[in-house]
């Protein structure tokens, strides 16, 4: 029987949600390009309610006991005695989830002699040392798909409300006042622009379909090319490096995982390139960005607004720069989470335990490392160290 290690974010303040704004959820069966979502066998909770967080348990207490499996689910994961490095030694599955990542480092995973499977409840497996998975045979998974939807309306929404100034214009009308002139002084029209996207992957390509509308013109630069039918349907210039993109775009958008060639891309000599007074929207992974190169590019005005919902660490502490920073638009990390997500990638995670317990084959664009290599969606996205 094996035992399985859940760490999951903290309930809401006020304790676990006993009412939703809205009843139901639209039920989405497949993705873009025909992927079905997923498939358990069963799920044992209602789509729409709060699953990511310590009581919504990801919906698996029932489905595990029942098994005869031990479930453990903690939000303790920071630090030598916290509840996650004590029960890890012998737990055969972890799962987290990004938004609050529980990181495996290879430090950890040599003190995990148990472990089997790594399961990422959503998508972004940078916070387990994959080169450590790969050299231990640890299998890693995560429910690619299940959220990049939700993180491709976040990009728009961040887009719009950068470049239009929504949210000190949305300041000022919450304390009072009118003052128009203050508002539009740094508004604009995205209608024009020239926006481009770090990765075409799904929720890159689904920012593409999702921008083509406002009349902008479309970049990417990917380490795959798209097919030419979707280059001529969106009209999207290819680009063969990050820095031919970035010098001609008004708006960046980093949609790309993190891995040793995407870490500190965006340094300060490639923000340095970009146009006076672009916009970057990164809800990639912090890391992919140089912290401090980002803060004094907005104190500077060389770029005009920041915003994403990824940090490093997570929980950003309470002193991270980028709280503070003129012109963000910073979330904590939301946009793969939504309730809408939460079903999603609760479901995924309960189909991919059910082949691991039942030996069968986890689903292959659900896999990143097996079998001591990069695998699946993990070959196409990722680069081990
Ligand atoms: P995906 O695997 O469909 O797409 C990733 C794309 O990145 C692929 O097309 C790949 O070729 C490209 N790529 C990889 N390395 C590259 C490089 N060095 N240069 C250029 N392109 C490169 O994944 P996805 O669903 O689009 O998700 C992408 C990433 O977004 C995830 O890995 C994760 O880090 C992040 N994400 C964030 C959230 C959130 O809540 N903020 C949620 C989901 C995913």
């Amino acid at each position: 029987m094996a035992k399985v290690l859940c760490v999951l974010y903290d309930d809401p303040i006020g304790g676990h949600p006993a009412s939703y704004p809205r009843d139901t959820i639209p039920t989405i069966s497949g993705y873009p390009g025909g992927q079905t979502a997923p498939t358990p066998q069963g799920i044992d909770f209602t789509p729409g309610e709060m699953l990511g967080s310590v009581s919504g348990e990801l919906g698996l207490r029932r489905f595990l006991e029942e098994r005869g499996h031990t479930l453990v689910v903690t939000s303790d994961k920071e630090g030598p005695d916290s509840v996650f490095d004590r029960e890890l030694p012998d737990a055969d599955i972890v799962i987290s989830q990004p938004f609050w990542p529980a990181y495996l480092t290879a430090e950890r995973m040599e003190r995990a002699a148990n472990l089997k499977l790594v399961v990422t409840a959503g998508i972004g497996s940078d916070h387990t040392d994959l080169s450590a998975a790969i050299g231990k045979g640890v299998s890693v998974a995560e429910v690619t798909y299940s959220n990049s939807i939700s993180v491709a309306e976040h990009v728009v929404m961040m887009i719009l409300s950068l470049v239009r100034n929504y949210l000190p214009s949305n300041q000022v009308a919450r304390e009072g006042g009118w003052a128009i002139a203050d508002c539009s002084q740094r508004a604009y029209d995205v209608e024009g622009m020239q926006v481009g996207t770090v990765a075409a992957g799904r929720i890159g390509l689904a920012v593409l379909r999702r921008m083509h509308p406002f009349d902008v013109g479309l970049h990417y630069f990917d380490r795959h090319r798209l097919p030419a039918e979707v280059e001529r349907e969106l009209n999207l210039t290819f680009h063969g490096s990050v820095a031919s993109m970035v010098g001609v775009c008004d708006v960046v958008t980093i949609n790309c995982p993190l891995h040793p060639e995407t870490e500190n891309l965006f340094d300060e000599r490639l923000i340095a390139s970009m146009k006076r007074g672009a916009y970057i929207v990164n809800t990639a992974r912090g890391k992919i960005v140089d912290r401090d190169a980002i803060v004094r590019a907005l104190e500077s005005g060389h770029l005009a607004g920041y915003a994403g919902d990824v940090w490093y660490p997570q929980p950003a502490p309470a002193d991270h720069p980028w709280r503070t920073m003129p012109n963000h638009g910073m979330t904590p990390h939301t946009s793969g989470t939504t309730l809408s997500a939460q079903a999603r990638y609760a479901a995924g995670t309960r189909e991919i335990l059910e082949a691991f317990f039942d030996g069968t084959p986890i689903r292959e664009e659900y896999l990143i490392v097996d079998g001591g290599k990069l695998a699946g969606a993990g070959a196409h996205s990722y680069s081990a160290k």
